[in-house]
């Protein structure tokens, strides 16, 4: 088995440069620097019967997914990590590991497709869910079910208000109960943030965002701290449902993560400027982008972001709900649609899409700062704004 990434040794790189080698795999066979694209869907037995490969079938595992899995584990500094077909998948797959019945602690302010699912189907499957504001570890030490809380959920910076939740106190407060801590730290990055670091013993990214990071390919992930039972049963959920990335995606995964650091670092330094000068612009009334001193969450996020803030910002502007609409559909520049994370920068109307019981106000425009010429961004901006 020439091209099976051997579990990776670590070479004492830092995570930057392994992301950017991905992990300095070269195929046995050609020598390619470039790892293979492996499709197949099922391996020849041996003929006693063996699989010595390891490779059974397609829906357990992959050679490729295994590659962009190793250099996701690498950078979060974790032993190990999984590949989903979407961050929901990844997410879900987290939630149906634990059991009907049990109690999970969620954010008020989360991914609102992941809130909703919360109340909807996990409720009628049987978790039972607190949303708190996890800003304030008063609310989530009230929360807290001592023995019954199997999961304590954190986003942060929380989409789309952007809070900032104190992950080691958050940790200390859920292990002190009892309780698993998995962390969406989606617009964090490994590369701002590494929760397993502070205490966490799961992260999950939509990988769909940052870390392929141009707008091609729909992917989740989630790392391990330990490879204990609760991983295992994890892992039976992605066998069992099917719920494991495709190889062309997980190829493109690691060909994007290659760039993850310079598309990061310029998506933060973006949006730091465009928060900074937003913040005093006539026509907006309140940025939410922890870089600014005056975010409530600026002194945690200091701590535990490194190196910058990240893209993301939203913006509230003074003529409410219609001006915010009319900005997003004066734009020339900024291209109007969801989500976020690639190159491209984006604008959204984001309580057009969470529907009635958002926390979102309807005066807020989210932002994903690409890399794009920050001064052609603003400009655009401050034009559709109406200046
Ligand atoms: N978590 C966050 C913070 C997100 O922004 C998203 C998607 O927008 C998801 C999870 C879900 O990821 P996906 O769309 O890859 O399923």
């Amino acid at each position: 088995m020439s091209d099976t990434p051997p579990p990776t040794p670590p070479r004492g790189y830092s995570a930057r440069t392994e992301a950017v080698q991905a992990l300095g795999h070269v195929d046995a066979g050609t020598r390619a620097v470039v790892p293979p694209l492996h499709v197949a869907t099922t391996f020849l037995r041996d003929p006693d019967n063996q699989y010595r490969s390891g490779y059974v079938y397609g829906r357990p595992d992959n050679a490729t997914v295994r590659e962009a899995e190793a250099v996701i584990a690498r950078l979060e500094n974790a032993t190990a990590a999984l590949a989903f077909g979407s961050g929901m998948s990844a997410a879900v797959a987290t939630f149906l590991a634990l059991r009907p019945g049990d109690h999970v602690v969620a954010p008020k302010v989360m991914y609102w497709a992941l809130r909703n699912w919360l109340l909807t189907d996990a409720a009628e499957w049987g978790l039972r869910t607190d949303f708190v504001d996890m800003s304030d570890p008063d609310a989530l030490r009230a929360a807290l079910r001592p023995g019954e809380t199997k999961l304590v959920w954190l986003e942060t910076p929380a989409n789309p208000l952007w809070t900032i939740t104190d992950i080691a106190a958050a940790a200390a407060l859920a292990h002190a109960a009892g309780a698993r801590v998995a962390v969406d730290s989606t617009g964090a990055t490994p590369v701002l943030t590494r929760p397993l670091d502070l205490g966490a013993d799961l992260v999950m990214h939509s990988a769909t965002k940052y870390l392929n990071g141009h707008s091609d390919v729909l992917a989740g992930a989630l790392a391990t701290r330990r490879e204990d039972d609760f991983w295992a049963r994890i892992q039976r959920v992605r066998r069992s449902h099917g719920l494991i990335l495709g190889p062309f995606e997980a190829f493109l995964l690691i060909r994007g993560m290659r760039t993850l650091h310079l598309r990061v670092a310029a998506a933060s330094a973006g949006a730091m400027e465009l928060a900074t000068r937003f913040s005093n612009h006539p026509a907006v009334h309140q940025v939410l982008y922890p870089g600014l001193p005056a975010h409530p969450g600026h002194a945690i996020a200091a701590r535990q972001m490194r190196g910058g803030f990240g893209g993301m910002l939203s913006i509230r502007l003074r003529g409410g709900a219609q001006m915010a609409i009319r900005t997003a559909a004066r734009v020339a520049l900024w291209k109007r649609a969801t989500s976020l994370g690639g190159v491209e920068s984006l604008i959204e109307h984001r309580a057009s899409i969470e529907g009635p019981d958002t926390p979102c106000p309807d005066d807020l425009l989210r932002l994903s700062t690409g890399i794009e010429d920050v001064e052609d961004l603003y400009a655009d901006l401050d034009r559709a704004m109406g200046s």
